[in-house]
């Protein structure tokens, strides 16, 4: 859209093109949207199943043919690491890796940057088990060591063969959360999942996706804080062929489901007694 309208730019990345999706997520992630429905301006998605679900590779090769397809100005493994207003006022000055750059708007596009998105840990250390994909070279709380390099962080993609063996405490009934419980079960692990806030939708209904009921409702193109009293994201997945996240499913199919964990301190573990509450 920038090159279009003729603005001249640049786009830094610290690491790679569709870094998240290349290393820092768990191997099996799908696009949690039908392939449908995955399109970027005037660079279609190209897919054999329109009702399929892409893995992360397929959305690292079609994002990084799409920066390739608008000849986007980026250069990568180069990191912000701060940014203040130029001392006129009307510009800002990004200090980088790389040295500093000068630019009269910056819009910050780190998908973590999204309040929903920032990491809310409970005020506890954790020893054995993480809030997500177990990845190595992380920390207690599962924040990355700043000193890790960008090739380890290539190797951080998780499976259910990396943790070490026994049972798991999958923290956070996120989609991330429900995909990685059921992976690890089918993989034959006791699973105990700690059940937090969350909205269920079936994936289905009369027969379409609800993503096309989303954008028929013009859901798709509504600003979050204008979406009414809950403005949770619906809770739903691609792996598994996109099927319906069903917590009592998983309970009857022998998963173990918990309350909300609220604090953790080496091999003690402190679990609320609202999971019907969660469930409800
Ligand atoms: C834990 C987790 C699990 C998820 N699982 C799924 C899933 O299973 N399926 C699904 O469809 N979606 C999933 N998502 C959502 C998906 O990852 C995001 O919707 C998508 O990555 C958003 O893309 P984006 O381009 O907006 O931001 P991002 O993908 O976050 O891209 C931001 C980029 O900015 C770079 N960057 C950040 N800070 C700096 C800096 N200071 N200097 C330079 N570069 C920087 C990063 O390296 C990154 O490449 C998940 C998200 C999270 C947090």
């Amino acid at each position: 859209m920038l090159s279009q309208r003729g603005c001249s730019h640049l786009v830094l990345e610290r690491n790679r093109i569709a870094e998240r999706w290349r290393s820092e997520r768990w191997d099996e992630m799908r696009f949690q949207f039908p392939n449908w429905s995955v399109r970027l301006p005037d660079f279609p998605f190209p897919h054999a199943d329109p009702d399929g679900f892409a893995t992360n590779g397929q959305i690292v090769d079609f994002i990084t043919a799409y920066a390739a397809f608008v000849a986007a100005p980026i250069r990568c493994g180069v990191c912000v690491t701060a940014l203040r207003r130029h001392d006129t006022g009307s510009a800002f000055v990004a200090e980088t890796t790389e040295g500093m750059i000068e630019a009269d708007n910056v819009p910050l596009v780190d998908d973590r940057r999204r309040p929903e998105r920032c990491a809310r840990r409970p005020q506890c250390r954790l020893l054995g088990f993480c809030a997500g994909p177990h990845r190595p070279g992380r920390g207690p709380g599962g924040r990355r060591h700043r000193s890790q390099s960008r090739e380890q962080a290539g190797q951080q993609k998780a499976n259910p063969g990396q943790l070490p063996p026994g049972a798991v405490l999958v923290v956070g009934s996120g989609a991330s959360g429900a995909q990685i419980t059921e992976e690890l079960f089918r993989a034959g692990r006791r699973v105990y999942l700690s059940v937090g806030q969350h909205t269920r939708l079936p994936r289905r209904y009369r027969g379409r996706d609800l993503t096309w009921w989303l954008s028929a409702m013009g859901l798709d193109q509504t600003p979050t804080e204008m979406r009414g009293p809950d403005r949770s994201n619906p809770l739903i997945t691609g792996a598994f062929g996109g099927d319906t996240i069903d917590f009592r499913r998983f309970a009857a199919e022998g998963v173990t489901l918990l309350g909300r964990m609220q604090a953790a301190d080496h091999t003690m573990v402190t679990l609320a007694a609202d999971l019907s509450k969660r469930l409800a």
